[in-house]
């Protein structure tokens, strides 16, 4: 069968990395895509919310499979738009329809979902412009940090941890009154503070069964340490030490079977991943958020360590036969580390040349941020490429990404050096 990739990542390379891997897959695409999917597959040139674009290279190529890496346009209807379109509707589409993606595309929406399944969660608030002194009086009742969520999608800066109340209560306004995030904090969620440490749970369901993927932590800082700015992640360690079963079993109880079941109950169809950002606290798993795709840097770990066929997991998905589907995981561990180009999150340089790469052995490059110009293979993002190894030991694994590392060159490139310090 002919498949399409959606996206442009490290994600989506490691998609079509796993993809290409299987015997189902006849012509494998990926849209717009980057100098590692160019390698594997036909990149095309086109932009992941361009529905029409996407149906008419999804007709051109006799694509049967529509696999969807980032959030946007599954937010925006790209599952509907094939559903509705008479030339489109038997492509399989892996990704939740519009309803579904609000899950994501609004953190009211995952709240009360949150509240009305019984999912454990940090108690929350939340406020319009018209409401702004109600969030002041809210903040009031709480204890520091302060917890403001802009509602809607805000490329993973939308929300803000102070430790001071008069900063809070600024900071609300602004969001509200003087629209800090534009429309997507024209809701602002205030959320009670989670003290813990953080992991990621992937599920897959077909909206009535599910299957739960290996964990993943990843680590979201650009500096060492856990410190400055926020970053789309910089490298992820797949299993999570400190996920035992016991905890397991409960992330399962207590949150991803209630998931599964109130999307069902809420008639909110849903064929794709769900991913759970969950936090630790005390013995409890509690959920930070959903994301309706899958995590980047966390793919990059999760899908090596998956040794059965995608293809298969995806066509049972799409025909309601997941239950049908054993999941087969490599009992390795896997991390990725991500290079970045030096400036990443802020302002960073492009076109920088990236050698070596025929030099890594035993390691995974998953480009990124990286495109193919006159021959060469050179900068176009913040995040470069994800460097993924495998390891009897998660410490094993890191330290084989790292020696890898070292025959990978570009100018200003930076990464962290203690990816997977903190287990
Ligand atoms: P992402 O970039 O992961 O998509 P996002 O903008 O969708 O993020 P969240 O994941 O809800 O937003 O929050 C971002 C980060 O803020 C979390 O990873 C977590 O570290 C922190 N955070 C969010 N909510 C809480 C909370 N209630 N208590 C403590 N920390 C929190």
């Amino acid at each position: 069968m002919n498949i399409l990739v959606l996206g442009s990542g490290g994600r989506e390379h490691t998609f079509a990395w796993k993809i290409a891997q299987s015997n189902q897959c006849t012509n494998l695409y990926v849209a717009p895509g980057n100098s590692g999917t160019s390698a594997i597959a036909t990149n095309l040139d086109l932009s992941v919310t361009d529905f029409k674009a996407i149906k008419d290279a999804v007709i051109a190529n006799d694509i049967e499979l529509v696999v969807v890496g980032p959030e946007d346009p599954l937010v925006q209807g790209v599952h509907d738009f094939f559903l509705e379109d008479e030339a489109l509707k038997n492509v399989a589409v892996i990704g939740p329809q519009k309803a579904a993606a609000e899950l994501e595309g609004s953190k009211e929406f995952a709240k009360e979902f949150m509240s009305r399944h019984n999912i454990p969660t940090a108690a929350y608030q939340s406020f319009t412009k018209d409401n702004v002194e109600e969030g002041h009086k809210f903040l009031e009742t709480l204890n520091a940090p302060y917890v403001l969520k802009a509602d809607g999608l805000a490329a993973g800066k939308g929300v803000l941890i102070l430790n001071d109340l008069d900063e809070a209560k600024a900071e609300l306004s602004n969001m509200l009154v003087n629209a800090k995030f534009g429309n997507a904090s024209a809701k602002v969620v205030i959320e009670e503070f989670l003290d813990g440490i953080e992991l990621s749970c992937f599920v897959l369901t077909d909206g009535k069964d599910y299957k739960i993927l290996p964990t993943a932590k990843d680590y979201k800082r650009i500096g060492e340490g856990d410190t400055g700015l926020n970053t789309g992640g910089m490298g992820a360690v797949s299993p999570v030490p400190f996920a035992t079963d016991d905890f397991l079993s409960k992330i399962e109880n207590q949150i991803v079977k209630p998931t599964v079941e109130g999307l069902q109950k809420d008639n909110l169809p849903y064929v794709g991943f769900i991913f759970i950002g969950l936090i630790k606290v005390g013995d409890d798993p509690k959920v930070i958020e959903y994301n309706v795709r899958m995590g980047d840097p966390e793919t990059e770990v999760v899908l090596p360590r998956l040794k059965t066929d995608l293809v298969t997991i995806f066509k049972a998905m799409a025909k309601g036969t997941l239950a049908d589907v054993a999941i087969d995981i490599d009992e390795r561990a896997a991390t990725t580390i991500m290079l970045v180009s030096g400036g990443y999150p802020e302002a960073y340089e492009k076109g920088k040349e990236i050698t070596g790469l025929e030099k890594v052995e035993d390691s995974i490059v998953f480009h990124a941020g990286a495109k193919d110009t006159d021959g060469k293979v050179v900068t176009s993002g913040g995040r470069v490429m994800a460097v993924t190894s495998y390891g009897d030991t998660y410490q094993e694994a890191i330290k084989k990404s790292y020696q890898n590392i070292e025959n990978l060159h570009f100018d200003k490139m930076y990464y962290r050096k203690d990816i997977g310090f903190d287990l």
